[in-house]
């Protein structure tokens, strides 16, 4: 199990408390769907959960040195089944759960525990399910064996077939302050104050994104779409600049999203820019009016839409920067 380093963050520990507690007395529903914004640590408290649903310990928090903590630390515990989507197959978009997947989860299911305790199954995220792996999983929710506990975990519980939804038990997760967040990471990178904050920013304030991207080194990668994005403002080859974010098109699209809406939001009061003000400012100057920028900001969130669906990364890249350069055409 790709078990999260460090103390429960706090943020996250009420949530554990709240459902460990549920279990002890019987009350947890079979399914618990962990509902949150990318970055929230769904991942974080879903694992945690798992591990202390199959604990000796009384604590809520899985106390890391009986039998079977230190199965579950090592990936190898019987009564345990994790489907990542992520860790299947390499890539931003990551891999799809497929009926072959969930049929073997739901022959784990029909087991005795290995281990006398509950038999506990992951699957993150929920919304990876395609069509019939989400039917065949229909089949555990309408008549679950007794002593199996599922979590799921989703950024968007919409994007999950009503069918499954209805029947699990939601649990959203809070996200933190900002202050929390800022503490948290602080505690946990090693980059200095600017580029936590500019990370957090870009990240919605959600502190596990913040250090996903500061460790893949996405800040500098967002500099870079800024860099882009002058450069397309002012004559270069939109076509030319989308070969290099090909693998990463809706990393790009949302930063633009962001870049542009940060611009509105300095026009309209006032105010710096979240992220990188000298730069948004500049480009700020040389765009075209408001009505243009409402124009792209809609052009770049159908092009999110559609990039929910697999699709060529190079092609949407391009679609993203060509929609996004006609915001400075008229005035370069
Ligand atoms: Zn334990």
């Amino acid at each position: 199990m790709s078990a999260k380093s460090g103390p429960m963050p706090p943020w996250l520990a009420g949530t554990l408390v709240r459902l460990a507690q549920r279990h002890g007395d019987g009350e947890l529903h079979h399914a618990i769907l962990l509902s949150g914004r990318p970055g929230v640590g769904k991942q974080w408290l879903a694992e945690t959960l798992a591990r202390s649903l199959l604990c000796a310990g009384a604590a809520p928090e899985p106390c890391g040195a009986c039998p079977a903590c230190r199965l579950t630390e090592a990936g190898t515990h019987p009564d345990l089944r994790l489907l990542h989507a992520d860790e299947r197959e390499k890539g931003e978009e990551g891999g799809s759960i497929v009926v072959n997947d969930i049929r073997e989860l739901l022959s784990f299911m029909q087991l005795s525990p290995q281990m006398g305790g509950a038999r506990v199954a992951v699957i993150i995220p929920a919304e990876r399910m395609n069509r019939s792996a989400a039917n065949s999983l229909l089949k555990f929710l309408e008549e679950p064996p007794s002593g199996v506990q599922l979590i799921l975990t989703t950024g968007n519980p919409r994007r999950l077939p009503p069918t499954v939804r209805s029947r699990c038990a939601i649990v959203t997760l809070p996200p933190p302050s900002r202050e929390l967040a800022l503490e948290w990471l602080g505690r946990r990178v090693d980059a200095d104050e600017r580029e936590v904050d500019l990370a957090l920013a870009l990240s919605a304030g959600m502190p596990m994104a913040a250090e996903r991207l500061l460790s893949s080194g996405g800040t500098g990668l967002f500099r870079t779409a800024l860099k882009h994005l002058a450069a397309a403002a002012s004559g270069s080859d939109p076509v030319v600049l989308a070969r290099e974010w090909e693998n990463a098109p809706q990393r790009l699209g949302r930063w633009v999203m962001l870049i542009v809406t940060d611009i509105l939001r300095m026009r309209a009061g006032g105010l710096p820019a979240t992220v990188e003000p000298e730069r948004v400012a500049a480009l700020s100057n040389s765009a075209g009016d408001d009505a243009v920028l409402h124009l792209v900001l809609e052009r770049l969130a159908e092009h999110l839409r559609a990039l929910e669906q697999p699709l060529n990364g190079r092609l949407a890249a391009e679609a993203i920067l060509l929609d996004a350069v006609s915001a400075w055409k008229k005035r370069s």
